[in-house]
C-alpha cells in the first residue's frame, strides 16, 4: 500500500515550528482554545526550538468530546479490522523514523545514534505486536447451567486517557495507546511539557489511517492540563508513566471517579553481580542497564550496583573504562553518545545529587567521560556520568531515584546480605544478577521483591512481556496481551436462560 502521509521532514528546527502551537483534536491540528503557547528548548543548547501550543481544561472538553464521538463507530468496528489500522499505524511511523529520530533527540537531549532512533525505530513492532493480537479480544463460555448458556465477553473501556512522561515519550506513548486502540478505546494523549512534539508528530501521521476523534493529543502543563484530563467524567481510564508523587495525585483523583488506573512509576533497580560472574558480560549489562547512553533518565535504570566484595576493585575500574569511552556532544551528531539532561529542572536535580553524594562521609565520585568541547553547546545541559563508591544502600542517593547518570556502586560480603539490600527499598520494578551459579540465580529470582528479574542480561522492555512494578513502582502491566486484556476492556458475564 502507497502511504498517504505527510512527506518526512528531516531537518527538526522546521519540524519543530511546524508542530509549534497545534494540539490534535477530532483529526485536525488546531491551536489551543486559549491561543496560548509555551516555550520549547534544545536541551543541548538552550535555544528555544518551537512553542507548543498549551492546552488546558476546555482543551481537555474538547479533546474528550471528540473521542467520546470517535469512539462510538470505532468499538462497533470488528475488532481484527481495528488491529488492521493499527498495523498500518506502525507502517506508516516507520516511514518517518528519521524524522522522529531527530526530533525527539532536538527536544529531549538523547543523542541519535545511541538512543533517538532507535526509539523511533521500536515503534512499527509495538503497533504490529498489538494489532496483531486483535483477536485474542476473546471471552468464554462458562459451564453454569446446561440450560442457561453462560458466557463472557471482552468490552472495551471508552475514553482513555494516556499521560506520558519525557524520557522514552513516543516508546512509552505506543505502549499506552496501541493496546488501548485494539481494544476498541478512544484515546487522549497528554504529552510531557520537555518533549510536546514528536509524539504530536506521530499522532498527525496516525490520525492519516484512524478514523477522526480515536486518537487525540494535548500538550501543556501537569495540573492544568493532566488534572483536567484525569478528573473528567468521560474519562474511564488513565494510563499514567511519571513520578511516584504525580502517580499518587493521579491515583486519588481516579479513585473520586470510581475508575481504573495503570501507574508506571519510579525505581531503584538492583544489580547483583555474584564473585563468579562473568565480569565483562556484568559490565556490559551495567552499560545497559543504567542506560548511560540515556543520561541515566530510565525508571528502570540499574541505579544500584550491589557487587561482591572480591570483585568490587575491578568491576568499578571496568566500568568507568566503559564509560570513560562515551563521548558526550551535540545530540544530533552521529560521533555523540551521550546527550543533555532534559530540562534546567531535572540537571539542577542531578547535580544536587550529587552534591549530596560527595558530601557524604566515605563516598568517593568517579567522574567519567569529559564535557563537550563544542563552544555552541556552551548552554547545554551537558552532565558527566558519576560512579559513587562507598556509599551504604541506606544513603540518600541509594534510596531516591535520581533520573540521571549517577550509580550507586555498593559492596556486599555475602549473597543473604546482597538480597537483603536489594529488597531494602521502597521501589520494586526491575532488578537483574549475575552469576554462573545456576542454584544462586533461580534463588534470587524468587526472592527479588521486582516485576521484572532477569539473569545474566539487561534487555529492555519488550511488547510481549508484561512490564510493571510492585511496592511504589506502580500498580499493574504494560506491553502483551495480559495488559491490553486486563487494563484496556472489562469483561460482561451474559446468561441466556434457554428454557
Ligand atoms: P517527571 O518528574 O518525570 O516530569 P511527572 O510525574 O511530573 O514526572 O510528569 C509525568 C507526566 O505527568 C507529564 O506529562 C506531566 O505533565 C504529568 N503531570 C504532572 N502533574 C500532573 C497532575 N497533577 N495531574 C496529571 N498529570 C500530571
Amino acid at each position: 500500500m502507497q502511504s498517504q502521509g505527510p512527506t518526512p521532514v528531516l531537518d527538526p528546527h522546521a519540524l519543530a515550528e511546524q508542530m509549534s502551537g497545534r494540539l490534535l483534536i477530532g483529526g485536525e491540528l488546531v491551536p489551543a482554545r486559549s491561543g496560548r503557547t509555551f516555550d520549547v528548548a534544545n536541551p543541548a543548547t538552550g535555544v528555544v526550538i518551537g512553542r507548543a501550543a498549551l492546552g488546558e481544561a476546555a482543551d481537555v472538553d474538547a479533546a474528550v468530546a471528540a473521542a467520546v464521538a470517535g469512539q462510538a463507530a470505532w468499538r462497533e468496528m470488528g475488532a481484527r479490522e481495528r488491529g488492521r489500522l493499527v498495523v498500518e499505524c506502525g507502517r506508516r511511523l516507520n516511514e518517518h523514523v528519521e524524522e522522529l529520530g531527530r526530533l525527539v533527540a532536538l527536544e529531549t537531549g538523547k543523542a541519535l545514534r545511541t538512543e533517538s532512533r532507535v526509539e523511533a525505530s521500536i515503534l512499527a513492532d509495538v503497533f504490529t505486536f498489538f494489532g496483531g493480537l486483535a483477536p485474542e479480544l476473546k471471552g468464554e463460555t462458562v459451564p453454569f447451567n446446561p440450560k442457561m448458556l453462560t458466557l463472557t465477553q471482552r468490552e472495551p473501556l471508552g475514553v482513555v486517557g494516556a499521560i506520558i512522561p519525557w524520557n522514552v515519550p513516543m516508546m512509552l506513548m505506543a505502549l499506552k495507546i496501541a493496546p488501548a486502540l485494539v481494544a476498541g478505546n478512544a484515546v487522549v494523549v497528554k504529552s510531557a511539557e520537555e518533549a510536546p512534539f514528536a509524539v504530536l508528530r506521530a499522532c498527525e501521521i496516525m490520525s492519516q489511517v484512524l478514523p477522526k476523534g480515536v486518537l487525540n493529543i494535548l500538550s501543556g502543563f501537569g495540573p492544568e492540563c493532566g488534572g483536567p484530563l484525569v478528573a473528567h467524567p468521560r474519562v474511564k481510564k488513565i494510563t499514567f508513566t511519571g513520578s511516584v508523587e504525580t502517580g499518587r495525585i493521579v491515583y486519588r483523583t481516579a479513585a473520586e471517579k470510581l475508575i481504573p488506573v495503570t501507574l508506571e512509576l519510579g525505581g531503584k533497580s538492583p544489580m547483583i553481580v555474584m564473585d563468579d560472574a562473568d565480569l565483562d558480560r556484568a559490565v556490559e549489562g551495567a552499560m545497559v542497564g543504567m542506560r548511560f547512553t540515556r543520561q541515566g533518565q530510565s525508571c528502570t535504570a540499574a541505579s544500584r550496583m550491589l557487587v561482591h566484595d572480591r570483585v568490587h576493585d575491578a568491576f568499578v575500574a571496568k566500568l568507568k573504562a566503559r564509560v570513560d569511552a562515551l563521548r558526550m556532544g551535540d545530540p544530533l551528531d552521529e560521533a555523540t553518545d551521550i546527550g543533555a539532561i532534559v530540562s534546567r529542572q531535572q540537571y539542577d536535580k542531578v547535580l544536587s545529587y550529587i552534591e549530596v553524594g560527595r558530601g557524604t562521609p566515605g563516598a568517593q565520585a568517579l567522574e567519567c567521560s569529559s564535557m563537550p568541547e563544542d563552544p555552541r553547546l556552551a548552554g547545554g545541559l551537558f552532565v558527566r556520568p558519576v560512579l559513587f563508591t562507598g556509599l551504604g544502600n541506606d544513603s540518600r542517593l541509594a534510596r531516591e531515584e535520581i533520573f540521571g547518570p549517577v550509580t550507586c556502586i555498593i559492596r556486599f560480603r555475602d549473597y543473604e546480605e546482597a538480597i537483603a539490600m536489594a529488597n531494602d527499598t521502597e521501589y520494586g520494578l526491575a532488578a537483574t544478577i549475575w552469576t554462573r551459579d545456576l542454584r544462586t540465580a533461580m534463588d534470587a529470582t524468587q526472592r527479588l521483591e521486582a516485576g521484572f528479574v532477569q539473569v545474566n542480561q539487561n534487555l529492555v522492555v519488550q511488547p510481549n512481556l508484561s512490564y510493571g512494578g510492585v511496592k511504589t513502582s506502580g500498580l499493574g502491566k504494560e506491553a502483551s496481551l495480559e495488559s491490553m486484556l486486563e487494563h484496556f476492556t472489562h469483561k460482561k458475564t451474559i446468561i441466556v436462560n434457554m428454557t
